[in-house]
């Protein structure tokens, strides 16, 4: 899952960045809202975790500028201000849910699952094709009944093959959904965790799930 971090402390940045990472989900993270709102309008998110105070644009702002629809991240909204009403008007801009700080890291993960488990994104709890199950919230996956031993990126790979099942993907289109927009991994790079992905696949007897379409990219068709 891909998550935008918008946050102004650059100490809580840093932290929740790295926890959310620890965690498998790929992170980009803007220090002020008109960034968000850039990053926002290049790139899709299943979260966006979203302090209210910011500079330059608050989270209100941002809260309004967000997409409208089916493609649309769920929203957890983050303030030091503890006030009612600023809770109720996040949540009428259209944020999902708020946490306000101080809160445990473990609190703001529990949330974004519950977030994550909603029904209203139409995403099943397990995804499945072909004898592969991906478990996306207890990040497993296994093929023909056996475990799949994959790197955050391969898993995150999968996730996204199976999420969008029939689409195609281009190298540089999975590489800003698995590796984050600001990473400084290649194109190049993308194939070798394609490559990997294919080769555990292949390992526990499942060798087509991955096509590759000249010139366009990978799906899982
Ligand atoms: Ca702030």
């Amino acid at each position: 899952m891909k998550i935008l971090l918008v946050e102004d402390s650059e100490r809580l940045r840093t932290t929740l960045s790295h926890g959310l990472r620890a965690e498998g989900f790929t992170v980009d993270a803007a220090a002020d809202g008109v960034v968000a709102t850039e990053f926002l309008a290049s790139y899709e998110y299943d979260h966006v975790v979203l302090d209210l105070g910011l500079p330059r644009m608050d989270g209100f702002g941002v809260l309004r500028a967000l997409p409208v629809g089916g493609a649309r991240p769920r929203v957890l909204v983050l303030s030091a201000r503890d006030q009612v009403g600023d809770r109720v008007e996040a949540l009428k801009a259209g944020a999902d849910d708020y946490l306000v700080k101080p809160f445990s890291f473990d609190e703001l993960l529990a949330r974004l699952q519950a977030l994550a488990r909603r029904p209203a994104k139409m995403e099943a709890d397990i995804l499945e094709c072909a004898g592969v199950q991906l478990d996306p919230l207890a990040r497993r996956a296994e093929a023909n009944g056996r475990a799949l031993e994959l790197t955050p990126r391969e898993f995150a790979l999968l996730e996204l093959l199976l999420r969008h099942r029939g689409r195609v993907f281009s190298r540089t289109a999975i590489l800003e959904r698995i590796a984050g927009s600001n990473s400084d991994a290649s194109d190049r790079s993308i194939e070798v965790v394609v490559f990997g992905l294919r080769r555990k696949l292949a390992g526990a007897g499942c060798t087509d799930l991955i096509e590759n379409r000249r010139g366009a990219g990978y799906l899982v068709p």
